[in-house]
């Protein structure tokens, strides 16, 4: 273990040692956004060299259809002179720049947008001031204070990153997944452990289901659900729109914890702080919270189909003849990646919010 990894063991370490065992969304938090020592503070995540890549790191077609849609959704607005375009989670800031190059013919677009970027992390917004470099940009760590205009939010692989509390179900009642010291006496110990214990904090276990089975495990994101909340009350004052990508499902049944470190599955309680921890979206709660805030949400389709209703083989086509050789063999693989059911074009899904006074939201209502 070098000095890097150390640090964030002492701080889970001596967290447990005071005031005990910790819940895992306390564990995902120190791990991901600890100020100092947290992954995403700290490293550079994604890309080849780093644990893993997205879709806007994979093909600029990405970014670049992402940005009709959103200037589809700005012209259903009645095209508003003054609104905010806002991302939550930019990363490398690829996907902003893929869709403010591609819009950028579109002038009345571009004079009446604010763009915001929601990013936790000092490294990563420095990335992101890189390449969007000649926009004007402002940079906030939280969604809480958007300035009260027409507002559309674009969120890639941003909610999988949020600590969840995990709950399993031990003789007719909910226990929660806790993280431990691992050996009976902690002190001397350097290495974690999941254990069952009593829940950590009063939270609304919302499970559906009739009767849970003995062992069934669900998963809840408070933290996901405050930024629903607070996202879809600012688009209900404001009007505008809210497009979701990410890895997930319709519902919290199962355990989808899973650890990234150099593009391998890794266990998530080795390394903390050194690999990326992620769940499953529960688009479900997703969609509760925003419907119960007033909005409209779309239905769940899948980011292959998505893509292709927005046009992404014709526009693949179009790049596809100025290519030839290993770059033409890189492109294909693209889009292959991004849009085949059995890479990402099924396993990413995608979810549309709106409020009620807008149109339907193209490619995910029409
Ligand atoms: N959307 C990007 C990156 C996804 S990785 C892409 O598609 O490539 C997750 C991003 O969310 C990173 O930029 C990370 O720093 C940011 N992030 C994670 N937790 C956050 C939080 N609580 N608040 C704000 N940003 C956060």
């Amino acid at each position: 273990m070098n000095d890097k990894d150390d640090k964030i063991v002492q701080i889970l370490k001596q967290n447990i040692l005071r005031h005990g065992a910790l819940s895992l969304a306390d564990y995902m938090q120190i791990c991901l956004t600890h100020p100092i020592h947290g992954y995403y503070i700290k490293n550079e995540p994604i890309g080849t060299k780093g644990d893993f890549t997205t879709s806007p790191e994979i093909s600029q077609m990405f970014g670049e259809l992402i940005g009709l849609w959103i200037v589809q959704v700005w012209m259903d607005h009645q095209k508003p002179k003054k609104f905010s375009l806002v991302e939550l989670g930019p990363g490398k800031g690829t996907l902003m720049a893929d869709i403010l190059r591609a819009t950028r013919m579109i002038t009345d677009f571009h004079n009446s947008l604010e763009l915001i970027l929601i990013e936790i992390s000092p490294s990563l917004k420095s990335i992101q001031k890189r390449a969007l470099k000649g926009f004007p940009a402002q940079w906030k760590t939280e969604i809480k204070a958007l300035p009260n205009q027409p507002t559309i939010i674009i969120a890639n692989e941003f909610f999988d990153a949020l600590p969840i509390n995990q709950f399993q179900r031990k003789s007719n009642t909910w226990m929660e997944v806790m993280v431990n010291l691992k050996g009976l006496s902690g002190a001397d110990s350097n290495e974690f452990c999941f254990q069952l214990m009593n829940p950590s904090k009063e939270i609304l276990i919302d499970f559906e289901n009739e009767v849970p089975e003995e062992g069934c495990m669900i998963e809840i994101s408070k933290t996901m659900q405050d930024i629903i909340c607070c996202l879809s009350k600012h688009i209900h004052q404001n009007s505008g729109a809210a497009l979701i990508i990410d890895y997930g499902k319709e519902g919290n049944v199962g355990n989808t914890l899973q650890a990234v470190r150099k593009h391998r599955y890794s266990n998530p309680l080795s390394s903390p702080g050194q690999q990326d921890l992620t769940s499953f979206v529960d688009f479900k709660a997703i969609r509760t919270h925003a419907e119960e805030s007033g909005l409209i949400v779309s239905h769940l389709t899948n980011q292959g189909d998505f893509l292709k209703i927005l046009g992404i083989e014709q526009r693949s086509k179009i790049l596809s003849k100025g290519l030839s050789g290993n770059d033409l063999v890189l492109h294909q693989t693209a889009l292959e990646r991004l849009i085949n059911k059995n890479l990402m074009g099924d396993l990413f899904k995608v979810l549309g919010i709106r409020s009620t006074k807008s149109p339907p939201l193209i490619g995910l209502e029409t």
